[in-house]
């Protein structure tokens, strides 16, 4: 039957499998496409808008479709364009935000704007908000703009606009008066001829809402709408796709339950679950055969989303038989880790993997650190996808910035990124006193400040601020000489106001720049002095490879949806850090289910080989605090995995997943002191001795040393390198 058809059909629809070619050809009425990843999704909605044009059912121009990022959109551009032999010109193909910008852009009067309109950035948004909070009196303190930013954002999120929000979401956010605060917002935006990220869709939904007749014209419009990664929609942008679909209802989505991670950016999964109510009738097409990756793979991400009690449930197939297993890395800690992953790299180019099909995907952006450092020493060509490298970072850049100017007070460059960050009142007005002193004396602006702050050249409230930053300069530089340089570093974070800045942040993004704080600061720990740090990093950043395509990919999970890649690497597969603390926190059950869905995301973008590594202890500040082997390590069936461990170091294959460490770690709950140490002990083959004050010790990081004082599992060893340290005493040996 299937043979038959496919005699008659043009090349473009060959070797599709039927159900995805029911999928392509249903080109009228409402289509759900649900299945698993890897089974073909893109392939058919990218195949379906071809067909739609070869067809001549729509012009491009009539073709609405909808991508999670820009790059899916460029990549879904040019497979039409090589599917129809012609690029399809005028065809409405990007993000949500894109699409949304470009239909605001031709209505913007109707929202109360010129079409000129600006969208503005993140920070200008929270400048505004301030603004608001102050002129009306609204402790700033207590509600953070940054705070009152991020329930706005919800709201929008939600599809809610001033008028909308009912009084009991409101709360007593920003003293009972956010919808207030909000609504003044909107008007500001007004004002300035400006908007949010969240305004695109909203205000279009308005539009859509309110006009009649606007709507009637994209009704008969877009013929045919279609969209990937449906389950990462929220309200807002269900509700656009909803009013616009509703003219024609060819609507057709494709997404995967089992594939929802963005939960805590207002994703809503249960828009999938609703596609059926609010299209009567659609047609719902179950795709089960992966052409993605081989067996093993397959089997180790499917039985690991197994665990998930919410979930629709599938069964997913490959004819891709055998394969390599996944490898299992148990190291001893984030340089081990980096450096194996190193080595793999080179022996997948050796074996001519082209690095592009190679990918390290991280749970958390801070993990990007070890790794890139790494490559550096390699000379290995990588990019970072979704965002700056670790050492280009806004938050990065800020605190070398203080720590430049520590080390060298001349530094102007880096005196000005800091000056004011976090604010203290030391804006244009003031610096521009301060830049007039250098300039006229010849002498940098630190030098300028320690002497404008002995006159009444500035206001006193700015001259209060620099004379305390002056100091404060003044206090750390001396701090080099006196305190160990990582404590110092931890110093100046705190006593700058700096950490406080992104604690104080409700973004979603902040909680990520305050790891990647912690981590600049375990970088740091690894060099003998700051200036030797600084340095460092100036070699890093110079070392930026021209663009090219043979480059290994290092990003988050998060950014890795959709994406396929021959070597994927999966590391930091650790209780603490993957599934995420913050999310087990927030949301409980349901956090740790979508930590798992990110798990299988992670697993489902390998073709041919997944790797899993886990390092028993990780240096978080001063100390290194042991890790036990994240759940979902666990959750990895025996067969599928091939756990490389060396001799001695966790035993192998079955006996590792039935480890009752690895198995349960929730089990133990939080207390988990003696059992890590347990655990520390097994994997280095060692009972930790008695230590007493006098014996002679051997640290895997700090070499030869004698105890001083030892105390519930705590040591404090004066080294004969490194000088006095604490340390846990599973990593020390007699010596
Ligand atoms: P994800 O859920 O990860 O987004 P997906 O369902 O969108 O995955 P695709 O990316 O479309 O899957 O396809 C996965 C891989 O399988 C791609 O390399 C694609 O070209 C290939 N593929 C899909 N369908 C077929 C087919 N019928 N024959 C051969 N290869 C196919
Ligand atoms: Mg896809």
């Amino acid at each position: 039957m299937v043979e038959v058809v496919s005699e008659s059909l043009p090349p473009y629809l060959r070797g599709l499998n039927p159900p995805q070619l029911d999928a392509v050809r249903t080109l009228d009425g409402p289509l759900l496409v649900l299945a698993g990843a890897g089974t073909g999704k893109t392939r058919v909605l990218t195949t379906r808008i071809a067909h739609l044009l070869v067809q001549r059912k729509a012009f491009p121009g009539q073709v609405l479709a909808v991508t999670f990022t820009n790059k899916a959109a460029a990549q879904m551009r040019e497979r039409v364009a090589s599917i129809i032999g012609e690029t399809a010109e005028g065809m409405w193909l990007g993000t949500f935000h894109a699409l949304a910008a470009r239909i605001l852009r031709r209505h913007a009067e109707l929202a109360g704007l010129k079409s000129n309109f600006t969208i503005l950035d993140q920070d200008d948004q929270i400048r505004l908000i301030k603004q608001l909070l102050q002129a009306e009196g609204i402790d700033d303190k207590r509600w953070p703009a940054r705070v009152v930013h991020g329930v706005i954002e919800r709201w929008k999120d939600r599809g809610l606009t001033p008028q909308r929000v009912t009084a009991e979401s409101a709360s007593e956010v920003a003293n009972g008066r956010a919808v207030e605060i909000y609504a003044m917002y909107q008007e500001r935006l007004k004002t300035l001829n400006a908007v949010d990220f969240g305004d695109l869709l909203l205000h279009t939904l308005t539009i859509f809402q309110n006009d009649a007749s606007v709507l009637a014209e994209y009704h008969r419009k877009f013929k045919y709408i279609l969209v990937d990664e449906y389950q990462d929609t929220n309200v807002a942008q269900y509700l656009w796709l909803r009013i616009l679909a509703q003219g024609h209802r060819n609507i057709c989505c494709v997404g995967d339950d089992d594939q929802s991670i963005y939960g805590w950016r207002g994703a809503e999964v249960g828009n999938i679950l609703r596609f059926e109510q609010d299209f009567p009738g659609a047609k719902v097409v179950r795709l089960e055969q992966n052409y993605r990756s081989t067996e093993h793979i397959l089997s180790a991400a499917s039985s690991l989303i197994a665990h998930n009690r919410g979930r629709l449930g599938k069964t997913l197939w490959t004819a891709d038989k055998g394969g390599e297993k996944v490898v299992v890395k148990p190291v001893w800690d984030g340089e081990e880790e980096a450096r194996f992953v190193g080595e793999e790299i080179e022996a997948h180019q050796r074996a001519k993997v082209p690095l592009s099909q190679i990918a390290v995907l991280v749970r958390a952006g801070f993990q990007t650190r070890e790794f890139e450092e790494r490559f550096v020493t390699l000379g290995l060509p990588y990019r970072v996808v979704g965002g700056p490298r670790f050492y280009e970072r806004q938050e990065i850049r800020d605190a070398i910035a203080y720590l430049r100017v520590t080390v060298q007070q001349d530094d102007d460059l880096a005196f000005e990124r800091i000056v004011n960050t976090p604010k203290r009142g030391l804006g244009d007005a003031a610096l521009r006193i301060v830049r007039g002193l250098a300039s006229a004396r010849r002498i940098s602006l630190y030098a300028a400040s320690q002497e404008i702050i002995g006159t009444d050249e500035l206001k006193p409230a700015p001259r209060r601020s620099l004379t305390r930053l002056v100091e404060d300069f003044a206090r750390w530089r001396a701090g080099l000489e006196t305190i160990g340089h990582a404590d110092l570093v931890r110093t100046i974070l705190d006593e700058s106001g700096y950490t406080a800045m992104w604690q104080m942040d409700k973004s979603a993004e902040a909680p990520g720049r305050l790891e990647n704080l912690k981590e600049l600061v375990a970088a740091i720990e690894e060099f003998d002095t700051l200036p030797a740090f600084l340095e460092h990093v100036s070699l890093v950043m110079e070392s930026v490879e021209k663009a090219s395509d043979e480059m290994a990919s290092l990003m988050t999970l998060h950014a890795a949806k959709g994406l396929e890649f021959d070597v994927v690497f999966l590391p930091g597969w650790e209780e603490g850090l993957f599934p995420h603390p913050r999310a087990l926190d927030e949301k409980g059950e349901e956090g740790l289910e979508e930590e798992r869905r990110l798990a299988h995301v992670g697993l489902t973008r390998a073709r041919k080989h997944a790797y899993v590594t886990f390092a028993a202890n990780r240096r978080i500040y001063n100390t290194w605090q042991s890790s036990i082997p994240s759940r979902f390590v666990a959750e990895l069936p025996a067969s599928d995995v091939d756990v490389k461990a060396e001799t001695g170091l966790w035993g192998s294959g079955p006996d590792f997943a039935e480890d009752p460490f690895a198995r349960n770690p929730r089990s133990f709950g939080r207390t988990r002191a003696p059992l890590l140490e347990g655990k520390a002990t097994r994997l280095g083959e060692r009972a930790a001795p008695d230590f007493v004050p006098g014996m002679r010790v051997f640290h895997e990081k700090f070499g030869y040393g004698r105890v001083v004082a030892a105390e519930a599992g705590k040591l404090e060893i004066e080294f004969e390198h490194t000088g006095p340290k604490k340390v846990m005493d599973s990593f020390v040996r007699k010596a």
